[in-house]
């Protein structure tokens, strides 16, 4: 029996972003619905043509998406959110995009009460929420559920694609996200009510959407199901069986596929359901290939997902074949193969590559690299190995290389971790020790005021960076423009009078890749785009080698903040489980590594800074939670690693430097002991979206075991995500809120975030009313 290779799933963008480009024109009133579907219909056709040409058994259909497949599928099964009031004949993508995007002329105006209901905008017509997807970072529409939530048939796109690749001469396999992660990923929008209950009316749908397929004469249906990955409740786990029993009435083929995380107590479910196939990612878990060998049925089709659909690195195929190898000695059955999820997460290809030396190149894998890889594989696999003598030399020869290259393994990094200590992720004194030193030396206001770190990257500056980048503005010239607008920053707080000032970012780009310009062991691609959401990409570093700090990074800009002024400038760094955690991340060595060498890096800037006379440091990690193992087993051994890295980072200083970390938007309250573990002296976080609630938990409130949060904490008071200007009362009302959850001798004021993408007369609104209800607020002390 031979082997055949299919892909979960193609980047959506394009080669070049063009489907980016035609979706921001078409958003702009610059080109048609036609004008955007016909952009459309060339890439789908591009993307399995490229899919055929590496001889995959299937082309792919119903992975493309004009923001996002989630949102695809509220428009297959029929359950547009009632809300959004649509008129009777109104155009499906223009639906679509309302949905997606919300509607804009009616984002809530300067003075909106503040509520729950309104956060993104009025009743009715604000955007679906969007959520991350699994752990990735890719973000998908939450679909919303009801009581009155129904299904039904109602969108031909799917058929339509199917259509057109059938036209094109392929064969075709569909993908469909299943009836129990698509009620899963959504989300109640009624108290009481659990979406769980839709899921019998939920099902006929699916199996009109099945029987249409086998009615164009599709064979197979990918049928997605990664919440298989997930630690589920029991009645979810137990609805598969029923589900699929329901859905193999109509169906054809179905191929069920899972991904991103080990199945675990789900496995023998798994192998057992009614379905023709089943797909497993052998890349997060190859642990458990010979137990889904040995539990599926032999005349079910074995998809081993075996190259790396989340990383960049060119496959070992030795590797590869040793983990292929025991399930073909089986003999057990049809083996497919395959990446190990959708290549939604990978660019595109490297041949666009400009920026990167040849050699480290070599050691890449994009997506259509990718889907060669399969090619070579299954030639192997299936008696070809003569015919592919050259890939497979060129491969083993590159795989050699990295895994004997000085660019990637340096003796002083190695010999760094080897000798840490017991103590070096631990400050000399316990907090309370720390604080009173720290309030001796800075004497601020009670409730004193700061920011987060960036102001307003206004178009000169990213003008002026452009600009240097392209070699037109020279290097002097450059620092002479950053140095005016750090002035401008420093002067404008000390007019606003804020106690905790900071130099305000206008040399960064993005706060990763400014550090990782900078350290060793880092490379940045030309065109290396993955989408993040609707037609948002983001070029994520590459780590491909030990990380170490050459030189300073921040220092100069620092001190230099420091010098105009004798308020205390607070220190901007990103620490590194968020450098980790929007990288590509090296394969050959454990994350966790990674994590600790740079968090040597960041530690040896955080001692440079306070021997500049810095005597406060943010180490921003808004990337902590996130970081979060699929399966709760995972999350000791990440919350242990992760805690560490940021105190290795922080723990060079001497008691009287004051270390902050700044949080973002999301729920601590499950792992606020480890937080607090982390032992910042200051936490900042964003709490103004959720009316303080996220507070509670830090006060003891809302969390298991009432544990309380020691350390001092700036919650956010205003949400700095839309222009609108907080008033003083509001601000006030929050505080006092409060401080009714934490003593207030503990507590800062705050905006959520940085300021970067806000204009600058709003932020000194802003800020100027927070100053203002400071002032207030002490007076009641
Ligand atoms: N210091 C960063 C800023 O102010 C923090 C950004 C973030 O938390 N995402 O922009
Ligand atoms: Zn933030």
């Amino acid at each position: 029996m031979t082997t055949r290779t299919h892909t979960l799933g193609f980047p959506r963008m394009g080669a070049n972003r063009e489907l980016k480009f035609a979706l921001e024109k078409h958003w702009r009133g610059e080109i048609d619905r036609t004008a955007l579907e016909a952009v459309s219909e060339e890439l789908r056709a591009r993307h399995w043509q490229a899919q055929r040409d590496a001889g995959l058994d299937f082309v792919t259909v119903g992975d493309f998406a004009y923001y996002d497949h989630v949102a695809n599928h509220i428009q297959l099964l029929g359950c547009e959110p009632a809300r959004f009031n649509f008129f009777g004949d109104e155009p499906e993508l223009s639906r679509y995009f309302k949905m997606a995007r919300g509607v804009e002329d009616e984002i809530p105006d300067a003075g909106h009460v503040h509520d729950e209901s309104c956060k993104h905008g009025t009743e009715g017509t604000f955007a679906l929420e969007m959520t991350k997807w699994f752990d990735t970072n890719y973000h998908y529409l939450v679909p919303e559920f009801n009581a009155a939530t129904q299904f039904r048939l109602a969108s031909t796109r799917l058929f339509d694609e199917v259509a057109q690749a059938q036209q094109a001469g392929h064969a075709v396999k569909a993908v469909l996200l299943g009836p129990l992660s698509f009620l899963y990923l959504g989300k109640e929008k009624e108290a009481g009510f659990d979406r769980f209950s839709l899921l019998d009316a939920l099902l006929p749908v699916y199996e009109q959407v099945l029987t249409r397929l086998k009615q164009q004469g599709v064979e197979w249906v990918q049928i997605d199901e990664p919440i298989l990955g997930l630690d589920l409740p029991d009645a979810w786990r137990n609805a598969f069986e029923r589900a699929y029993w329901q859905l193999a009435r109509s169906a054809p083929k179905l191929l069920l596929a899972t991904y991103f995380s080990p199945l675990s107590d789900n496995l023998r479910l798994a192998c057992q359901l009614p379905v023709a196939g089943l797909h497993v990612d052998a890349v997060r878990s190859p642990q458990e290939l010979t137990g889904v060998a040995d539990w599926l049925p032999a005349h079910k089709v074995l998809s081993v997902g075996i190259v790396d659909g989340r990383n960049i690195w060119r496959t070992d195929p030795d590797a590869a074949l040793a983990v292929l190898r025991p399930v073909v000695d089986k003999n057990r059955g049809e083996l497919w193969i395959a990446p190990s999820c959708s290549l939604l997460h990978v660019p595109f290809s490297l041949a666009a590559e400009t920026k990167l030396d040849a050699e480290l190149k070599s050691w890449l894998a994009f997506a259509v690299e990718k889907l060669d890889e399969l090619r070579v594989l299954r030639a192997v696999l299936d008696g070809g190995e003569a015919s592919v003598a050259n890939e497979l030399k060129t491969a083993r020869a590159a795989v050699a290389a990295r895994r004997s290259s000085p660019r990637v393994h340096r003796a002083d990094v190695a010999l760094r971790l080897a000798r840490s200590v017991v103590g070096d992720d631990a400050r000399t004194s316990v907090f309370p020790q720390r604080q009173s030193v720290q309030r001796t030396r800075f004497a601020l206001p009670a409730l004193p005021t700061t920011t987060i770190g960036s102001f307003p990257q206004t178009s000169d500056i990213r003008a002026a960076r452009a600009s240097f980048k392209r070699g037109e503005l020279d290097a002097a010239g450059y620092r002479e423009k950053m140095r005016a607008e750090i002035a401008l920053a420093v002067r404008k707080q000390e007019e606003l009078g804020i106690d905790v000032l900071v130099h305000g970012e206008a040399e960064r780009n993005d706060m990763v890749e400014y550090f990782g310009e900078q350290l060793d062991g880092f490379a940045f691609t030309a065109n290396g785009w993955v989408q993040s959401y609707g037609s948002r990409c983001v070029k994520p570093p590459v780590i491909f080698g030990d990380v170490a700090r050459p030189a300073p990074m921040t220092v100069e800009w620092t001190a230099y903040a420091q010098s105009l002024t004798k308020l205390p400038m607070k220190g901007m760094l990103t620490g590194p489980v968020t450098i980790l955690q929007w990288s590509f991340v090296r394969d050959d060595q454990p994350r966790a590594t990674t994590c600790e060498q740079i968090a040597w890096a960041i530690r040896d800037e955080v001692v440079d800074l306070e021997g500049a006379g810095i005597g406060i440091i943010q180490i921003d990690e808004p990337a902590i939670r996130e970081g979060l193992p699929l399966r709760r087993a995972g999350w000791p051994a990440y919350l242990k690693s992760a805690t560490r890295a940021f105190r290795i980072s922080a723990s060079g200083v001497r008691d009287e430097t004051q270390i902050h970390t700044h949080m973002c938007y999301s729920e601590f309250n499950d792992i606020l002991p480890e937080i607090a573990a982390m032992d910042a002296d200051v936490i900042t976080i964003e709490t103004s979206r959720s009316d303080m609630e996220l507070l509670r938990g830090f006060g003891g409130e809302n969390n298991s075991g009432g544990f309380r949060y020691p350390n001092e904490i700036g919650p956010g008071v205003y949400d700095i995500h839309s222009p609108r200007v907080p008033s003083v009362d509001e601000i006030v009302r929050l505080m006092r809120k409060a401080a009714v959850v934490v003593p207030h001798e503990n507590l800062w004021i705050n905006p959520d975030c940085g300021l970067k993408t806000r204009g600058w007369p709003e932020t000194e609104a802003a800020l100027s009313n927070m100053v203002t209800a400071a002032k207030l607020l002490r007076k009641e002390l």
